[in-house]
């Protein structure tokens, strides 16, 4: 579609922009305080959970079938929390281990120990020279910042519509012994809400990695966030390793923070019998038993996965009117004008937008300027370098729909500024 600000004569490209720039100063003088950066359920989202911490008191029986809450022991989890984390990934409890509140944690702990330790059996990585990690683009910042940390070498793949570019995975992963690992996303993927298709999980399943010390961080956290009626199926990438003959590929993690509450809920793994092993005794090194009052209440509370499926509708009944609103907003304020595209998500957290090249960066610093925080323009590509600077990540959850509302308002009006600048100079 044209760009509409390179069909206008020049005159009238001048007179649009002083009317933009009237626009945002009538918008500066408000003074708004307005955040749309970070992936946070807002606080009537966290309210939905708050029953839960009625569930446990000073006369409950602080036993969980051979678990023992209030001491050591069961370091693989509860039972419970394992069942309940088992179903909501699809895998069996036997290979899943539930501990702390932060999947993110678990993703760190099992990159620096691959880093000091080695992973099945081979050289640590801090011994092998250059090491290499994929990082599907646009993605999450905080996923890149683990591998960043070390000094391993992020590389940046690009996401498409059903997933990463399969033939660079495979190219990379297959010839290069120093690629240790990949970053996926694979449900309503951060930021562009993207679902991978079950031929991209197969893919996967198949990948005969140059090194035998590479894995899959199958990062799941969004994995029961739908928030349209229907279900959006995710080929379970287990399956598809078995089906694949395939194994020691796959690490699968996931959380309650989404469900529940954000710092404060529960953090699952899952991988082979074999990476279960190696993963339970690096666990042992650093604990004797993880924390298990959450895990009791979380189980308690959610039951099983029909129970996080009721709760997940709640979730969605507000979530859903915030995605709709960004929708709405973006497609009558830049609708037809050619100069922006944007994710129609399903699910997840995020709506991941495209401006014009050259614009990410001024559009952010804009918006800061008329009172509206986003995430930091290049957040979504390894090093904060979006090769184009065209990407930003819009994220809808936490604001009330007044603020959200109000806060797309000053994006239309930043993104038409910013657009219109661009083709003058
Ligand atoms: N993984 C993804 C893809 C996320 O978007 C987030 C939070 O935004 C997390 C993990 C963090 O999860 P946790 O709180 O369990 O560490």
């Amino acid at each position: 579609m044209a760009n509409v600000f390179e069909d206008m004569a020049p005159e009238e490209l001048d007179r649009t922009i002083v009317e933009l720039e009237r626009q945002a100063d009538e918008v500066r003088a408000r003074h708004l305080r307005l955040d749309m950066a970070r992936g946070k359920p807002s606080p009537e989202q966290t309210a939905l959970s708050k029953p839960m911490l009625d569930l446990i008191g000073s006369t409950t029986e602080l036993v969980d079938g051979d678990g023992v809450v209030d001491n050591y022991g069961s370091p693989d989890g509860l039972p419970s929390a394992r069942a309940l984390a088992a179903e909501i990934l699809g895998v069996d409890a036997e290979n899943v281990l539930v501990n702390g509140s932060s999947s993110l944690s678990l993703m760190h702990a099992l990159v620096t120990s691959g880093f000091t330790n080695g992973v099945a059996g081979n050289k640590p990585w801090y011994q092998q020279g250059k090491v290499k990690w994929l990082c599907p683009a646009p993605g999450y910042d905080r996923h890149f910042g683990i591998t960043a940390h070390l000094g391993i070498e992020n590389v940046p793949v690009p996401m498409g519509e059903e997933g990463p570019d399969m033939d660079m995975v495979q190219r990379l992963v297959e010839s290069d012994p120093s690629v240790k690992g990949i970053w996926c996303v694979p449900k309503y993927s951060n930021p562009t809400g993207v679902v991978y298709s079950d031929r991209v999980v197969r893919r996967f399943a198949m990948l005969k990695p140059a090194a035998p010390d590479f894995r899959v961080y199958w990062d799941n956290a969004y994995v029961v966030h739908g928030f349209m009626d229907e279900e959006d199926p995710l080929l379970n990438i287990f399956d598809a390793l078995e089906e694949a003959g395939t194994t020691d590929l796959v690490y699968e993690f996931g959380s309650t923070a989404k469900v529940t509450f954000p710092g404060s809920g529960i953090a699952f793994v899952t991988a082979s019998p074999q990476d279960m092993a190696e993963i339970r005794k690096s666990f042992q090194v650093a604990r004797v038993s993880p924390e298990k009052f959450s895990q009791f209440a979380h189980a308690r509370y959610l039951k099983d996965l029909d129970g996080v499926r009721a709760h997940m509708r709640r979730h969605a009944a507000i979530v859903r009117p915030r995605f709709e609103l960004v929708e709405s907003k973006l497609s009558e304020g830049l609708g037809g004008l050619g100069v922006a595209t944007w994710t129609h998500p399903r699910g997840g957290y995020f709506v991941s937008f495209e401006g014009p090249e050259g614009s990410a960066r001024r559009i952010v610093k804009l918006m800061a300027d008329l009172g509206v925080k986003l995430t930091s323009a290049g957040a979504t590509w390894p090093y904060g370098r979006d090769p184009k600077d065209t990407n930003i990540r819009i994220a809808p959850t936490y604001p009330s729909l007044e603020e959200l509302g109000a806060a797309l308002d000053v994006f239309v009006v930043a993104v038409k500024l910013v657009s219109a600048k661009l083709v003058r100079e």
